[in-house]
């Protein structure tokens, strides 16, 4: 296996969904590493430090909620959310606590890999701009790479201000908008 290729971390305790996801991504020069529960997800992230992470929020032994919290203590891989769940608020929630996108079971496997490419190509994008602190949605980080400056000279209070204004929009703001909120 070539040291070139993205690393993915599956979190998905569902045996057949986790082997398609895994064959897919294996299929298209990815590497794929599977966890079938919270607990082993958070070690074999800590263990390989993958450059995504696909994650089920209905797992046997804790909620995927709480994976996405921990690594978001330290990290800013992206993480997209793989889920049954139709309930908007899981949605809204897994998101302000850091998810990069979400998509909803029964879902396409050309959906599923154009996802992925855009998680890593942003990803790769912010690596390159250096950017720290944000980790609310892509759109709000390509947002905060033009007013990074603005950002990082912002108050505390004001940086809570914008934050909210960012989640009320549901991550897609454009520029004009956050620069008038500012
Ligand atoms: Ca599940």
């Amino acid at each position: 296996m070539s040291n070139n290729k993205y690393k993915v971390l599956i979190v998905e305790d569902e045996a057949n969904i986790c082997s398609f996801i895994e064959t897919l991504l294996t299929t298209n020069d990815y590497q794929a590493l599977v966890a079938h529960t919270c607990t082993m997800g958070l070690t074999l992230f800590a263990s390989h430090n993958p450059d995504l992470v696909i994650l089920d929020l209905g797992l046997p032994d804790r909620d995927g909620l709480e994976l996405i919290r921990t690594v978001r203590q330290k990290y800013m891989t992206p993480i997209i959310v793989l889920s049954a769940r139709t309930d908007e608020m899981d949605k809204i929630e897994a998101l302000d606590l850091g998810a990069n996108d979400y998509i909803t079971k029964p879902f396409g496997t050309g959906e599923l890999l154009a996802r992925v490419r855009v998680a890593l190509r942003l990803n790769r994008y912010r690596q390159v701009k250096g950017l720290r602190g944000c980790h609310t949605g892509d759109a709000v980080i390509f947002t905060m790479l033009r007013y990074r400056r603005k950002w990082d000279i912002l108050h505390p209070g004001s940086r809570n201000i914008a934050m909210d204004l960012i989640r009320q929009h549901q991550h897609m703001m454009f520029e004009a908008q956050f620069s008038n909120a500012l």
